[in-house]
């Protein structure tokens, strides 16, 4: 299998050279050639499968030689041992239509282990083969960075540098980044936004007197390696409920599209999906997109559901090159025309093309406190604030009742302590593995929201090629 960038221009890469790539080196995103698909008898010989050789049997073909089979499955055995629940992605049931399928059991709480934990493998199995050493450049508003670092920390031939706005994460989150004291691993606390720490981290990917020196490499999900591994989980919860011979929705507590894309992908490749539901908060860019095609950045309003405060969806381009005939030339026009006025107009193909397995649905605060107050009196589950929004969503698709209802749950609620137990009246615990983050010691540094200093930073502690 070979990688194409949606903007038509980057040259195309196998497997192993579009997990440390990244990003294109056109601006476009990396997808697959083509869609492996499974026959129906397939899908149903998967049935049953334990989830780490359900991992390897659904991403066999994105992997093509890259990996053998037998080292694939080494691999997912590897990451997926270190979650704390024996089926890793447990589905819970909650009435007679919505399901639960729960993410969080990965070591750092939040549904971004199951890609990270299997990315920071590959890495290492890949720049064990040779080629430059890797510095990984992130910006994170909490979940990524703790994720990604948890997933690197220690391994040989990689540095990663993970920004995050000073004062405007979790403390569960920023010690969950500190207090790992591997010497590969940089926390950089900058005085500013996401939006500033973020515009930075683009801004060294574009510095040639960055990118001449260091191989630098991405841990977000323009990652196409985290989108594949987010496709097994669609197929864990298809098999448990009935698949190939009966269909399935899924509500996704959206931010960036990657989580929902992967659905696209598991749909793509034979699963019967009946619906995606993308859910989203008041930063409502993708609900406006799917609903009047109009895609208009607006500013980002904070909420309770940080993860989600996003008004640029970068995997949306991957849906858009897809439903568009895969016109490389077409999209790199349109996303020209999107970053210089911030708005753009989908194409009918990409409307009716979208409509035809996306719903969308907006929840404001109102809705979220509603959807985690229903949860906890008539099931007595706690959920946390992104996956509230999901139930929401999930209960007003109007899908056919005979249709269950999968929500991602997204995130452990005791990341999010404050507000479930605002709404609530719960303060959720914190689970036992993460037991002593509060005693540990934490490392960081703490920079002036000022690129120079920031690249110089990096400069001093990253490995160059060669
Ligand atoms: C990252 C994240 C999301 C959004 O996922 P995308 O793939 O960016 O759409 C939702 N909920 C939580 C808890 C997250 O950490």
């Amino acid at each position: 299998m070979d990688y194409i960038s949606t903007r038509g221009s980057a040259p195309a890469l196998d497997f192993a050279g579009a997990t440390l790539a990244g990003l294109a080196n056109d601006g476009g995103l990396y997808v697959p050639r083509q869609w492996p698909r499974f026959t129906e008898a397939e899908i149903a010989a998967m049935a049953g499968l334990p989830y780490a050789e359900l991992a390897a049997r659904v991403m066999q073909p994105f992997v093509g030689d890259c990996l053998t089979p037998e080292r694939l499955l080494e691999l997912t055995r590897q990451a997926y041992g270190r979650f704390a629940h024996k089926a890793v992605t447990p589905l819970k049931q909650l009435d007679e239509q919505q399901w639960l399928l729960e993410l969080f059991h990965g070591p750092t709480l939040a549904f971004k282990d199951v890609a990270l934990q299997l990315l920071g493998l590959l890495f290492e199995e890949f720049l064990g083969r040779g080629g430059d050493p890797l510095t990984i450049v992130g910006a994170t508003s909490g979940d990524t960075g703790s994720a990604a670092i948890d997933a690197v920390a220690g391994r040989a031939r990689v540095e990663i540098f993970m920004l995050h706005p000073k004062g405007r994460v979790s403390e569960v989150q920023r010690r969950q980044m500190t207090t790992v004291l591997a010497p590969n691993v940089h926390n950089i606390a900058i005085e500013g936004t996401f939006d500033d720490a973020q515009a930075m981290v683009k801004r060294m990917f574009n510095d040639a007197a960055m990118t001449d020196r260091f191989a630098i490499g991405a841990v977000n999900s323009i990652n196409w390696a985290r989108l594949m591994a987010q496709v097994v989980y669609y197929f864990a919860a298809g098999l448990q409920l009935g698949a190939p011979h009966r269909k399935v929705a899924f509500s996704v507590p959206t931010g960036n599209f990657g989580d929902v894309f992967a659905g696209y992908v598991a749909a793509q490749m034979g699963l019967p999906i009946e619906r995606l539901i993308v859910a989203t908060n008041v930063n409502d860019i993708l609900h406006r997109a799917l609903t009047t095609g109009d895609y208009s950045a607006g500013t980002v309003t904070p909420t309770a559901a940080p993860s989600m405060d996003i008004q640029v969806s970068s995997n949306f381009e991957r849906l858009l090159f897809d439903l568009g005939g895969r016109n490389g030339a077409a999209i790199a026009a349109q996303m020209a025309g999107f970053e210089s006025t911030k708005a753009m107009q989908l194409t009918n193909a990409q409307r009716e093309g979208a409509a035809a397995l996306f719903t969308s649905a907006r929840a404001d605060a109102d809705d979220m406190a509603r959807a985690l107050r229903w949860a906890w009196d008539q099931t007595g589950e706690l959920l946390d604030p992104h996956t509230a929004i999901g139930l929401h969503a999930a209960q007003h698709a109007g899908i056919d009742p005979a249709v269950p209802v999968v929500t991602l749950a997204t995130a452990h609620p005791a990341k999010f302590g404050d507000a479930v137990e605002r709404a609530t009246g719960q303060r959720p615990v914190l689970p036992a593995r993460v037991g002593d983050l509060f005693e540990r010691e934490e490392r960081l540094a703490e920079l002036p929201g000022d690129y120079a200093a920031i690249a110089d930073y990096v400069a001093a502690c990253a490995v160059p090629r060669g």
